[in-house]
């Protein structure tokens, strides 16, 4: 299991017996937020610091040790920070910091100078953020009694995201094909994205699925008929048509497995071999963990994997969509987003049937599909472009809803949302920051989880919510492109 240090900072002014007792209190708090992190991390107590070389020691340990996701850091007592600069110099993992105390409240009946001289954070942590500031180092600084359930959630969304950022270390991405002929928005500096998130992106010959395609069995062609038609409605007479689907499915499978694959792309342009371009195969797959991005979009495809690990076992759905077409009824606006066949049935608001139908671009067989209505509720986009001088975050709160009306000549599975602050508004945001049409859409994060994984990656990021003003938003792309100019 993965983990997380608990770092306690002190000194040794204060004697023994204050020492013993920081080191205990740091220990219960430590065994508490164990609990509290369930699966996703074990929080382990680190012995309390109080010396530059053992502040050191611990983080350079943090840093090496491959299973430490994240570090919490807390000072119980004043730690004058000049003993932190070597150490966090050295750190290389997320840091939270952790501005709490022991004690909820004081006790007014009993408190003196020992009291105050052990339980000062207010002090302690103060000298501890200059440093970090001074330094330049990001971190997530977390206000609040440690037992209140609004921070030991912002708790949890930290190790979420360390352990996404953790996840993107060595993640492995193939790509069939490259990406979409003329396309812009959908390359990208795939060196770049191995040395900023560690994701290992390499391209594919079809050929080398097409025949793992090839020497799939009858039998297993059989099994995967059967888990499709225990999960959707079967809705066509083409069987012929579906089973060939199961076969690319189960040859992804083997293929995903044999080459550690994460997430996956594929493009209608390259798929000489196969006589449909996967749809059925492609978004049973993606219900599973896996990313994907049509048209070579391997950014996409990638943060999809992410998004979903960092989703975790928390409730909703996490998948690719594409901004497709609107209903531009004026100050009712719906976006409907779908794609030519691969759209995520952890979306799917009705029960997903399986359906065959001619796809006008191609040139290849009728590929078959699930067809579904979306689910409605709070989520976000989000979208990855590459800048040239660095990657930008996209991402939009919007709001999912019940489409108005049945789209029964519709061949695809789709999903209708609204744009925050308000369309005009919203959508020209995107498109000031140049979000693209492909993007990660999830209802079981929020922009705070996109938050943290852009700040633990050094990532720029920008933000489109119900308080977007465009002036504003756009002096601050201005501002962005200017950083990046000065940053070189
Ligand atoms: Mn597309």
């Amino acid at each position: 299991m993965k983990k997380i240090y608990f770092i306690t900072g002190s000194q040794d002014l204060y004697g023994e017996a204050t020492l013993a007792q920081a080191e205990k209190d740091s220990r219960e708090m430590a065994e508490f937020l164990n609990g509290k992190l369930g699966s996703i991390a074990a929080v382990e107590h680190t012995p309390i610091v109080k010396t530059a070389a053992e502040a050191e020691q611990l983080c350079v340990k943090a840093s090496s040790d491959t299973d430490c996701i994240a570090v919490i850091m807390w000072m119980h007592t004043f730690s004058p920070a000049k003993m932190w600069i070597r150490a966090l110099k050295a750190l290389r993992k997320p840091m939270l910091h952790l501005h709490t105390q022991y004690n909820e409240k004081l006790p007014y009946d009993s408190i003196d100078m020992d009291f105050m001289n052990l339980n000062q954070s207010a002090h302690g942590d103060r000298e501890f953020g200059f440093i970090c500031t001074r330094l330049g180092i990001k971190r997530e600084v977390v206000a609040g009694y440690y037992k209140h359930d609004a921070v030991i959630e912002k708790i949890r969304s930290f190790a979420y995201a360390a352990a996404a950022v953790d996840f993107c270390k060595g993640m492995r991405v193939a790509m069939f094909g490259n990406n979409m002929r003329d396309v812009a928005v959908t390359d990208g500096d795939r060196v770049e994205s191995e040395i900023k998130f560690g994701w290992n992106v390499n391209y594919y010959g079809i050929g080398d699925l097409v025949e793992l395609v090839n020497g799939v069995s009858e039998a297993e062609i059989d099994a995967k008929m059967k888990e499709y038609t225990d999960k959707y409605d079967m809705d066509t007479d083409n069987i012929a048509a579906v089973r060939e689907q199961a076969k690319y499915e189960a040859a992804l499978d083997k293929f995903l497995a044999k080459e550690n694959i994460s997430a996956f792309t594929d493009t209608f342009q390259d798929l000489h071999g196969l006589s449909q371009l996967p749809g059925i195969a492609a978004q049973n797959i993606m219900a599973k963990g896996i990313g994907f991005g049509p048209e070579g979009d391997y950014k996409t495809a990638a943060l999809g994997a992410v998004m979903q690990k960092m989703a975790a076992d928390r409730a909703g759905a996490t998948g690719f969509m594409e901004d497709y077409t609107y209903d531009l009824t004026e100050g009712d606006e719906l976006e409907l987003a779908a794609h030519m066949l691969e759209v995520s049935p952890v979306f799917a608001g009705t029960k997903p049937k399986i359906q065959v139908h001619p796809l006008g671009i191609g040139g290849k067989s009728d590929p078959a599909r699930l067809v579904f209505d979306g689910i409605s509720g709070k989520g976000i986009a989000v979208s990855m472009i590459d800048m040239g001088n660095r990657f930008r975050l996209v991402c939009a709160e919007i709001e999912l809803v019940k489409q108005p009306e049945p789209m029964p000549k519709l061949p695809v599975a789709r999903l209708m949302w609204k744009i925050k602050p308000d369309f005009a508004t919203g959508a020209a945001a995107w498109i000031y920051a140049g979000g693209a049409h492909h993007a990660v859409v999830s209802t079981a994060l929020t922009r705070d989880d996109i938050r943290l994984f852009a700040k633990m990656t050094g990532t720029e990021l920008v933000i489109i919510d119900d308080k977007t003003d465009l002036n504003t938003f756009e002096q601050q792309l201005e501002l962005l492109d200017l950083k990046a100019k000065i940053k070189g």
